[in-house]
């Protein structure tokens, strides 16, 4: 009954409705406008950035493929090929990203430092970050980075589709994805919208969908925040670089003048990060390089948290979550720690799924 009322007031159809506008959702449109198919299609993205905050903004972007080849399992091939596809877009879009390297160091015990070169197959002796000269060399491996801006990237992005595509972007939060008779509807609250084709692009949140729409893509994920300290006018050089130390980074981006550390698994509740964690990693970092680089007080630093989506095994989820009657779901979910690299790729499978 509440049904046949909304849709006799006149509730809008779109061919394809998108949940989430962080970089998941947009490389999708991207590759969306590179084909006929979607230029006639009527497309509906729906968000909440004040209720969701996107990770896609709260991230340290770094691009490196870290010596990852082919061959070896599947997600080393998914982050190989990804990141190919990845900086074939980068490189093309100069403003939204600068280079410089990524200096691994092996790790500190005899067992880790041996397992460092089995991974790696040498380590080298590091004797300079970015332009700056270090008075003590240390241990391990450099690669190629790109340092991506957030918000260039996303503008960049929506730049090459918003031309080219019927698409009406909504800030509403999405409630719920209701699987009806012939149609899906999405339940934004003041307002519904009808269609046959809904993609979840939500990131760690595409989890509250999980109660009416199971799938083990969902259900089997996690929510993992990660933190970073940032550090703003910073001047360490002409050239950004990255120090990795395991999951942890003291990134330095010339542009921005910015020193950021922190970046992966830290223990934390949700968006509220712990800062004794961050404190014991920009330790580790101020003794490392005491004196040739001499950081910012901890407390002149602004604490960032983004919430992140992995998936099982760690792996992403690029497809259908569930066709029916009422239409098909798809999902672009569990980026993790590859964000700026696996939608360039997974937008590839769901174009060519939705068009079969
Ligand atoms: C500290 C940290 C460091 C990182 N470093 C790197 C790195 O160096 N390199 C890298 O490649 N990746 C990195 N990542 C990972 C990367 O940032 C994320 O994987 C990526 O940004 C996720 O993008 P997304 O589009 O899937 O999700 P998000 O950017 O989170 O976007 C989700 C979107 O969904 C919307 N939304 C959610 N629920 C709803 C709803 N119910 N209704 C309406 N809208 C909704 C939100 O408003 C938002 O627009 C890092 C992440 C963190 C936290």
């Amino acid at each position: 009954m509440g049904d046949t009322l909304k849709k006799s007031n006149n509730v809008e159809k779109f061919d394809i409705i998108l949940v989430g506008y962080g970089i998941a959702a947009r490389c999708l449109l991207r590759e969306f406008a590179k084909s006929d198919y979607f230029s006639k299609k009527k497309i509906l993205v729906v968000y909440n950035d004040d209720v969701f905050p996107p990770c896609s903004l709260n991230t340290t972007s770094i691009v490196c493929r870290s010596g990852v080849q082919k061959g070896i399992s599947d997600l080393g091939d998914f982050i190989f090929d990804s990141y190919e596809e990845a900086i074939s877009f980068y490189e093309s879009h100069p403003e939204c990203h600068e280079q410089g390297l990524q200096h691994s160091l092996t790790d500190q015990s005899p067992k880790g430092r041996e397992d460092f070169i089995r991974r790696f197959g040498h380590c080298d002796s590091l004797n300079t970050l970015g332009d700056l000269s270090l008075s003590e060399s240390f241990e391990g491996v450099s690669f190629k980075a790109y340092f991506i801006d957030p918000s260039k990237c996303l503008s960049a992005l929506e730049q090459a589709y918003i031309e080219k595509l019927d698409v009406t972007i909504k800030k509403l939060t999405c409630r719920e994805v209701l699987k009806k008779e012939g149609h899906l509807q999405l339940d934004c609250g003041c307002e519904s919208f009808v269609t046959n084709k809904v993609i979840i692009a939500s990131g760690a949140y595409s989890k509250f969908f999980q109660n009416n729409l199971k799938q083990e893509s969902l259900t089997k994920s996690k929510f993992v925040s990660g933190s970073y300290i940032v550090f703003d006018d910073c001047d360490f050089g002409n050239k950004s670089f990255v120090l990795a130390n395991r999951h942890y980074n003291l990134i330095y981006r010339r542009r921005s003048r910015q020193i950021m550390i922190g970046g992966s698994t830290v223990k934390e509740d949700l968006l509220c990060a712990s800062v004794s964690e961050l404190k014991s990693q920009y330790n580790f970092f101020r003794d490392l390089l005491k004196g040739d680089l001499v950081l910012p007080a901890f407390e002149s630093g602004t604490i960032k948290t983004g919430l992140r989506h992995k998936g099982q095994k760690r792996r992403p989820f690029f497809g259908e979550l569930e066709k029916g009657p009422f239409g098909n779901i798809y999902s672009m979910t569990g980026l993790y720690k590859n964000g700026f690299t696996f939608p360039f790729l997974g937008a590839k499978a769901i174009s060519k799924l939705i068009q079969e």
